[in-house]
């Protein structure tokens, strides 16, 4: 058999693996790329410390101040825009014939992750990765207050090939007024594992992972990094909080320094093994009004882009990856 067709039984999307020999870390290695050097201040960055005035009205500060480590601040070129006052409900909606659309009123935001410009997540202290995990959780609950939003996303895109435009360490925020079909789908499917089984079909996983070991990649006290089974691209890892949470808001202050901690683990196992990948990260998470429920497990999945999605993948919305995840849960486990 040349090839095994996985299904994720959290999503029942399939992914093809079609594996034709035994695949080293350096064929996915991200050193053909010629990566610039930064320097520690780029007098033309926004981020930078020191041209705060570049960017619009600060959100947030972690250590506020000249001193500051981590802050937030709305993003110049806001994919939705937070308008006070504007119209909500019905009255935001557009009937055009057959057609329907939504002003694109929402929250855009940016948090700068460190004053340097050549700082890196890999590189920094737990605790200032603690600071970042902070700020995601103090803007998820703010944003989250205002019922406007149904859906809050948090991300990173580290790389070109990752869709970032600017260089200096940061990640983003976007808060849409209703929830789109990717998550609708997402959740149906966990309320229809619910229904079957009675247990959450996120805590099913952990369960059996913690159990089989052979995708594990890192855990702590409080979470835990796989490779999942039907991973979608080579390197693809999901970290999840073993404990049962729907929604990102649910996680508590004390548990920050673990997610911060198996964070960077992950992050530093990819950057050593892969020679710093491009890569997206994403935080997964209920809806607001949905909070709380049974049945969805927030998770924070990563996905390295050393593959492109091509015809077939956009066609038929299945992917093909070239590597078991067991062979890349071994090789980051083997990179201390
Ligand atoms: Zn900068
Ligand atoms: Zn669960």
């Amino acid at each position: 058999m040349s090839s095994i067709i996985r299904q994720d039984m959290s999503t029942k999307d399939w992914t093809i693996f079609s594996v034709k020999r035994a695949q080293r870390p350096h064929d996915y290695k991200g050193s053909k790329k010629k990566k610039k050097i930064l320097e520690k201040y780029e007098p033309s960055c926004p981020f930078c410390k020191g041209n705060e005035s570049m960017t619009p009205e600060e959100i947030l500060a972690i250590n506020g101040g000249k001193d500051w480590s981590v802050r937030v601040v709305p993003n110049k070129f806001p994919a939705v825009e937070y308008i006070k006052g504007s119209p909500e409900g019905s009255e935001r909606r557009h009937i055009s014939g057959p057609y329907l659309a939504i002003d694109g009123i929402g929250h855009h935001e940016v948090i700068i992750e460190s004053p340097w410009h050549n700082d890196n997540i890999v590189r920094m202290d737990t605790t200032h990765v603690e600071k970042i995990v902070r700020a995601y959780r103090q803007r998820f609950i703010d944003i989250s207050s205002d019922h406007q939003n149904q859906l809050v996303i948090i991300f990173k895109n580290h790389g070109k090939r990752a869709g970032t435009s600017l260089d200096h360490p940061h990640s983003q925020i976007v808060a849409t007024p209703f929830v789109p079909g990717y998550i609708r789908n997402k959740m149906f499917e966990a309320q229809r594992y619910y229904d079957d089984f009675g247990n959450c079909v996120y805590c099913d996983i952990i369960k059996h992972e913690l159990e089989d070991a052979s995708r594990l990649v890192y855990d702590n006290d409080k979470y835990l990094a796989i490779a999942p089974y039907a991973s979608v691209v080579p390197y693809n890892i999901v970290i999840y909080p073993k404990k049962h949470q729907s929604c990102f808001a649910e996680t508590t202050k004390d548990e920050l320094m673990d997610l911060a901690s198996v964070l960077r683990t992950v992050l530093k196992k990819l950057y050593d093994l892969l020679d710093d990948p491009d890569y997206n990260f994403v935080i997964d998470s209920s809806p607001v009004d949905q909070s709380g429920n049974r049945h969805y497990h927030w998770h924070l999945e990563i996905l390295p882009r050393l593959s492109t999605r091509a015809g077939f993948e956009i066609g038929s919305g299945m992917n093909i990856n070239s590597i078991f995840p067991e062979t890349c849960a071994e090789n980051l486990r083997n990179q201390k």
